[in-house]
């Protein structure tokens, strides 16, 4: 894995991050189940409107479309100046509020990850089915024809998704980061983080980071390898509070060691020393 030079500060909660420590860069944090005391609804789940490259994106619309329209509101944020949507994966608490946002601005470019069986819908592929020869025409797939144009639904028919499966510049310095799953549980869930250049680093938004913020760290270094600020879900709810020391812990705790080493030593020469000039 490539290093990153990481300040890392997970600040998940509703409201709005000021984009004094970013640049021009401001984040809105509209969906969450905790943050500051605040006007708007708590609710398991996540969105956030990003603005950023001169545009704003919709990262994510939670758990519920309604408070997802009653945050919107309180926040005083027009979906009508959205320029597009970012669905991290297709998780409800993500993607529910999904339906509201369509009904306001259907023309909407909506980023998701690549899944051909996804609830956003996706080409079949063209091996996908056998044509067995043996079988008269009414027992195989589509009478025996190999067809390439074989569409999975959508639940949400009228969007405009734009699949993603590859790192994505959708503004100037904004990029889409995504990844895959090999994670027990959610192995092979395809999710797209967010990523922006700012002047003091990257500053990095995840959905539920399924595939491990490691790996998503791993791909958002190739943009820039100094992160400046990570915002969002790392799903790290079936790990241990102690089973990892913080990073910046490491430090003191290493110095301490090597001081108490070091005047241990000094002490020991010392009266070594002493001894010696005695036995003389
Ligand atoms: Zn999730």
């Amino acid at each position: 894995m490539r290093r990153l030079s990481a300040i890392v500060t997970l600040a998940v909660g509703l409201g709005a991050i000021d984009g004094a420590a970013l640049g021009a860069e401001r984040v809105t944090i509209l969906y969450d189940a905790f943050g500051k005391s605040s006007a708007l609804t708590t609710d398991w789940g996540f969105a956030a409107l990003v603005e950023a490259g001169g545009k704003r994106i919709l990262f994510d619309t939670g758990n519920d479309a309604a408070v997802l329209e009653r945050n919107l509101a309180v926040a005083g944020i027009d979906l009508t100046s959205v320029d597009s949507v970012v669905i991290s994966h297709r998780h409800s608490d993500h993607v529910a509020g999904l339906g509201h946002v369509l009904r306001t601005i259907p023309n909407v470019p909506v980023y998701v990850p690549l899944e051909p069986f996804g609830v956003f819908g996706g080409l079949l592929p063209p091996d996908f089915y056998r044509t067995v020869e043996v079988l008269p025409a009414e027992m195989r797939y589509f009478g025996g024809m190999r067809r390439s144009d074989v569409r999975t639904g959508s639940l949400w028919p009228q969007a405009t998704f734009v699949a993603v499966d590859e790192t994505k510049e959708i503004a100037p310095g904004v990029f889409l980061l995504p990844t895959v799953s090999e994670v027990p549980g959610t192995r092979e869930l395809r999710e797209i983080s967010l990523a922006v250049k700012t002047p003091k680093g990257l500053l990095l938004i995840v959905g539920c980071s399924h595939a491990g913020v490691e790996r998503i760290l791993e791909t958002a270094g190739k943009v820039d390898s100094h992160l400046h600020l990570l915002l969002g879900g790392l799903h790290l709810l079936t790990v241990q509070a102690n089973a990892q020391v913080p990073p910046r812990m490491v430090m003191p705790y290493f110095v301490v060691l090597l001081a108490i080493f070091g005047l241990a030593l000094v002490a020991w020469i010392a009266a070594t020393a002493v001894r010696f000039r005695r036995a003389l």
